[in-house]
């Protein structure tokens, strides 16, 4: 009995049992169907984003395994016979004489680059269609990247710059052409034929008409009798010396009374053009009209300015001091705006002195809208104006600088001035406002100062006067003066940090890093003061000397018997362009008895590609010497796969800001397996920067890279402490 009563209870647990599996089984069906449909109608959602949308979306894997495009792409490439394939991205990401592979993971760092690929389809009717494409990592598996790529049509613009190219090549060929240049700025030129009865004159009718000669006149004993005794002297003996070929050339200047009672004051440009065998020879003479320079010249020296009717610097000066005095005793808040035109010399030469003339104008008058009353305002140098206005707060000082840039923009949409200035119009601001104490320079100084802190592409921006900037100005330049006196006083030295091997862990080489023992406040790093050595100069010195210490100090370690290692030394861009830098590597080296082939030269990237041709000559010289080149901080300007094919270097340093987070970041991780992957293909050394961490060293281990460089194997250190901890003698010592 006891057993069929202990039966049914089993039975009675399990069918509990069974009911409550099922009902676990069911919700979790459930939730897996759910969560199904969600991630399809997620899906669904985000596909039909990318079909709406107005740009051209391709998402693709680095693998191809999925390649898709969104239908505005679609129907376009259906236009042209194509489809959204492979070819198509290499098409797009590939350089055309690319022989560095065809793998995604090389598509992947050509669609990478930072401003965008940019391709041109000749569509069926004809048409050119320009699309720049920018493309963003989505996610990054163990064996594959997927990448979503954006194309937006360009034409437009491509257009607008094509004009401006054409506009400006115009410009240029016509700066070839003596004729149209004397047209347009009001330059004459006659000939003279030496001959053996004289000097035949020939000169077009507007030459004459600059120099009051009529038709019926044109000789030259006519242009004598205008010219004043003493100055036909010296243009009669000038002639004479170019003709008997005493000079080849001279400048002389001469009063023409080119009327009865107007009398000009000409320079003329006299050379030599035609050879001297046979009976004649030929001169040419260019001659400009200098009345209204000297004009000019009067005018500067009173204070109004005479384009834009504004106080000229001298009179904004001189009555500034009582325009501060009567805000001050009418308790008046006021602030003086220092304003400069950008890219003002590029306007000039590119639409021509009239339009920047224009321009100005436009800019006076908009200022003088904007100002209020009263203000004091003035025109202070070629491109920059000042106006000291009632401001109390940044808001009123922030208004006056939209309401300015809508006048510019309005002046431009009213065709007053070409369209595309608009694009090019931008102004900065420095603005200060009064403490009552200043004078009117100090206070303009100011304010203009700040103008210089700022070199931001925005149209406008203000920049307000503190006395931290002040500092900090202050600061930069005393930091300047010191470095002259820093290498003449032995304060720079060489800091050495570890490079490692990723195959047996050893030390393969080391990079210089500069450090400044400054006598007062310790040791600075380069970072504080690199960027102003390269500002002012001084970095070609400070980089010659670091190059000869390296090399020195290389060579002595081996003189005391240490394992000989590459060591690589950092150099600028100015000393790369700017100065004889084979020479200077080829001094170190012999000074030093280095053999080249334990020195490296580092430069950036971004360095690299400012000059392409150039820097490939001369990194061909340096390798030819036998010394190695090396790209430092790869991977954050790249600019061209095929460009960076035709350097010729041996490493690539992966750029630290990709090694910080690659533990944590699918986009670096796959820059830098892409980078591995590059740098095998071209079968340069791959090294990574910055590795601080075991994990960060495993990751770049397990990707194929070859040396490290960082903390976690060595910070930079004195050449004492390194040999201290890292040098390993070639025969141990006893
Ligand atoms: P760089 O050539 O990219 O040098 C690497 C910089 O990263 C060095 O900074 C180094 O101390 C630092 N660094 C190395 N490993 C790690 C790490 O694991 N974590 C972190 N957070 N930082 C690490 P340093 O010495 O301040 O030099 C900065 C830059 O100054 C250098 O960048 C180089 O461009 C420039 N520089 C240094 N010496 C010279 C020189 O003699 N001439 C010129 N023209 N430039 C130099
Ligand atoms: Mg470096
Ligand atoms: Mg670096």
């Amino acid at each position: 009995m006891n057993e069929v009563f202990l039966g049914v209870e089993k039975l009675e647990i399990a069918v509990y049992f069974l009911a409550v599996m099922l009902m676990l089984l069911s919700f979790s069906l459930y939730f897996i169907i759910h969560k199904m449909k969600r991630e399809r109608e997620k899906s669904k959602k985000l596909s039909a984003l990318i079909n709406a949308s107005q740009v051209y979306t391709i998402t693709w894997t680095t693998d191809f395994s999925k390649i898709e495009a969104n239908k505005k792409l679609s129907d376009f490439l259906g236009t042209l016979g194509r489809t959204a394939d492979e070819n198509f991205l290499k098409l797009l990401f590939l350089d055309n004489d690319n022989t560095l592979g065809t793998t995604g993971s090389v598509l992947l760092m050509g669609a990478l680059n930072k401003s965008g690929r940019k391709t041109a389809f000749a569509l069926p009717d004809g048409t050119i269609k320009h699309i720049l494409w920018k493309s963003k990592i989505i996610s990054s598996e163990e064996n594959f990247t997927s990448i979503a790529t954006t194309g937006t049509d360009i034409t437009e613009e491509h257009d607008i710059r094509e004009q401006l190219n054409i506009t400006t090549r115009k410009h240029e060929s016509a700066k070839d052409s003596l004729d149209a240049t004397a047209e347009n700025a009001d330059i004459g030129v006659f000939t003279l034929n030496h001959t053996a009865s004289g000097y035949e004159l020939e000169i077009s009718s507007k030459s004459s008409e600059m120099l009051g000669l009529k038709e019926d006149e044109v000789s030259i004993s006519a242009l004598y009798d205008r010219i004043s005794q003493e100055d036909k002297e010296l243009l009669v003996e000038t002639l004479h010396a170019i003709s008997t070929g005493e000079s080849n050339h001279a400048n002389i200047e001469a009063d023409v009374k080119i009327s009865e009672d107007n009398t000009h004051r000409f320079v003329f440009k006299i050379k030599s053009t035609g050879n001297r065998s046979g009976n004649t020879h030929r001169i040419t003479v260019a001659f400009i009209d200098m009345t209204n320079e000297q004009e000019n010249i009067r005018l500067g020296s009173s204070s109004d300015d005479p384009l834009t009717g504004f106080l000229n610097r001298n009179g904004f000066f001189g009555n500034g001091e009582s325009f501060l005095e009567k805000a001050n005793k009418d308790n008046r808040k006021i602030a003086v705006i220092a304003l400069k035109l950008k890219r003002f010399q590029k306007i000039s030469t590119l639409f021509g002195i009239e339009i920047a003339d224009k321009l100005l104008t436009v800019y006076a008058r908009g200022i003088e809208n904007c100002s209020g009353k009263p203000s004091l305002l003035g025109k202070m140098n070629l491109d920059s104006f000042a106006a000291i206005i009632s401001c109390e707060s940044k808001e009123e000082a922030e208004l006056f600088a939209s309401r300015l840039t809508d006048h510019i923009a309005d002046s431009c949409n009213d065709t007053v001035l070409p369209a595309v200035l608009k694009e090019q119009a931008g102004f900065t601001i420095g603005v200060c406002f009064y403490d009552g104490l200043d004078d009117v320079v100090t206070f303009y100084n100011k304010a203009n100062m700040m103008i210089y802190t700022d070199y931001s592409e925005k149209d406008y921006i203000c920049r307000y006067f503190d006395k931290t900037i002040e500092e900090r100005i202050y600061n930069r330049e005393l930091i300047e003066q010191e470095l002259h006196d820093a290498i003449k006083n032995n304060e720079f030295e060489l800091y050495y940090q570890p490079k490692m091997s990723f195959d047996n862990s050893e030390i393969t080489g080391m990079e210089a890093l500069i450090r400044w023992n400054h006598p007062s406040n310790g040791v600075i790093t380069p970072t504080s003061f690199i960027p102003i050595a390269e500002e002012s100069g001084i970095i070609t010195k400070i980089d010659e000397w670091g190059l000869a210490e390296a090399c020195h100090q290389a060579k002595k370690w081996q003189d005391m018997g240490y394992k000989p290692l590459r060591i690589s030394v950092n150099i600028s861009q100015m000393q790369l362009y700017r100065t004889d830098i084979v020479s200077t590597i080829k001094n170190a080296l012999s000074e030093s008895g280095l053999d080249a082939k334990y020195l490296e030269i580092e430069l950036t990237e971004t360095m690299a590609m400012q000059d392409i041709d150039r820097t490939i000559s001369i990194l061909k010289e340096i390798q030819n010497i036998g010394v190695s080149i090396s790209m430092d901080d790869f991977g954050t300007g790249y600019s061209s796969l095929s460009a960076l094919k035709l350097l010729p270097i041996n490493i690539l340093k992966i750029d630290r800001s990709l090694i910080t987070d690659i533990s944590t970041n699918s986009t670096s991780y796959s820059i830098v397996k892409a980078i591995v992957e590059l740098g095998n293909a071209l079968e340069l050394e791959v090294l990574a920067e910055g590795v601080e961490t075991e994990v960060q060293s495993d990751i770049l281990s397990h990707l194929g890279c070859t040396v490290a460089q960082g903390f976690f194997y060595g910070r930079p250190l004195s050449a004492k402490e390194i040999e201290k901890n890292f040098l390993e003698p070639l025969t141990p010592v006893e």
